[in-house]
């Protein structure tokens, strides 16, 4: 008889795993983005440290999308590489994501939602990622040109030839991602997760997205919840030279730290303090009050980054007066 390992329990004692909107989906309440630190030019030890770090503290989840890098494509790679050495025998406890939308390969077919261009890309991502499905196949952005029925209709048949168990979708407004989870609904393939960037200093999710999602019972997931470092204490005294503004400025640039953000991420880290909590942990719970949040899905370029961050899931509610607070900053110039 098969006998279960029960020492590998103790991972998933202290995460907490929250359904994706009524789906059958568990995701863990903080899950881990490849998006930097995963491509080529860091080194693979980094990488390496930071999914296993992550994995230990119940971090089931693992977001990756065809362009992550740099170079494009190479963030697969590395995850392939680190699944291959030290995950192949945990497939099944864990979701791995990837996305497809954004520019990939030259010519008319590298990009945003044809059928053709996301299903060639979730081929070139098995490859990549030497998998043979991944959990969630999501299209990364709308297409204003393709008609959302062909791009929903790649959608499920990625989903009905194995390729993926599940399809999502990121960065659809609201009246769009309306019509996408109508739609892929009638194909009888549901939308189980809607990707969308969401922080306390960028809540267009509030304005309508959030209603649909519960609506229609989708859930969630909050890429981008530390505004890529800024709602941490990195840029609270100045740019350190192994931050992200720093090294990879392409997304993050010293120019976006502006005097008025650094004020309120100031404030922040005052409130934060009085709760026993880190800047990064506040930002995380302050997601996550919301009960339409799956998850919140974190980057790292250091393993303590990790840890500090799912610390945040021990954290006592947010009371009334900590939630007023919080508004004042945000509202304040
Ligand atoms: P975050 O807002 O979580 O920013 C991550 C950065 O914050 C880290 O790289 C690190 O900065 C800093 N940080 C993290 N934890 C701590 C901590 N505890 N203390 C201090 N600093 C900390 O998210 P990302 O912008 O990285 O996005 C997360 C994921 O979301 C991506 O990897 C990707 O999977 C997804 N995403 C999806 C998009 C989409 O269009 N669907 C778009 C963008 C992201 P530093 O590197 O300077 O140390």
């Amino acid at each position: 008889m098969a006998c279960y390992p029960r020492e590998m329990d103790a991972r998933y004692q202290n995460m907490t795993y929250n359904r994706s909107g009524r789906s059958g989906l568990k995701l863990p309440a903080l899950s881990l983005g490849l998006w930097h630190n995963f491509g080529s030019t860091t080194p693979f030890e980094t990488s390496l440290s930071l999914v296993r770090t992550a994995f230990d503290l119940g971090v089931t989840h693992f977001d990756l999308a065809n362009n992550y890098g740099p170079p494009p494509g190479s963030a697969e790679e590395t995850y392939g590489r680190i699944h291959r050495r030290e995950l192949s025998s945990h497939r099944d406890e864990i979701i791995v994501s990837t996305k497809a939308g954004y520019e990939m390969w030259p010519g008319p077919y590298g990009n945003w939602g044809s059928r053709k261009s996301l299903l060639a890309s979730l081929d070139q991502s098995l490859v990549r990622l030497g998998l043979p499905y991944v959990d969630i196949f999501y299209h990364h952005r709308p297409d204003p040109e393709t008609p959302l029925e062909e791009t929903m209709g790649a959608l499920d048949y990625a989903v009905r030839s194995g390729k993926a168990l599940y399809a999502g979708i990121s960065n659809y407004p609201a009246p769009q991602a309306s019509e996408a989870i109508r739609i892929l609904r009638s194909l009888g393939t549901p939308c189980v997760l809607h990707q969308a960037r969401y922080s306390m200093l960028d809540r267009w999710v509030e304005d309508g997205l959030l209603d649909v999602l519960e609506k229609e019972g989708v859930g969630c997931i909050a890429f981008s919840p530390l505004a890529k470092g800024v709602l941490t204490d990195r840029y609270l005294k100045g740019i350190p030279t192994d931050s992200r503004a720093a090294t990879d400025p392409r997304f993050l640039k010293p120019s976006d730290l502006t005097e008025g953000v650094l004020r309120k991420a100031r404030a922040l880290q005052e409130i934060a303090n009085e709760r026993g909590q880190s800047l990064a942990q506040l930002a995380l719970t302050w997601i996550l009050r919301d009960p339409r949040m799956t998850s919140v899905l974190i980057g790292a370029s250091k393993p303590e980054q990790v840890q500090d961050c799912v610390r945040a899931l021990d954290a006592p509610a947010l009371t009334e007066s900590e939630l007023s607070a919080i508004e004042a900053v945000l509202e304040s110039a």
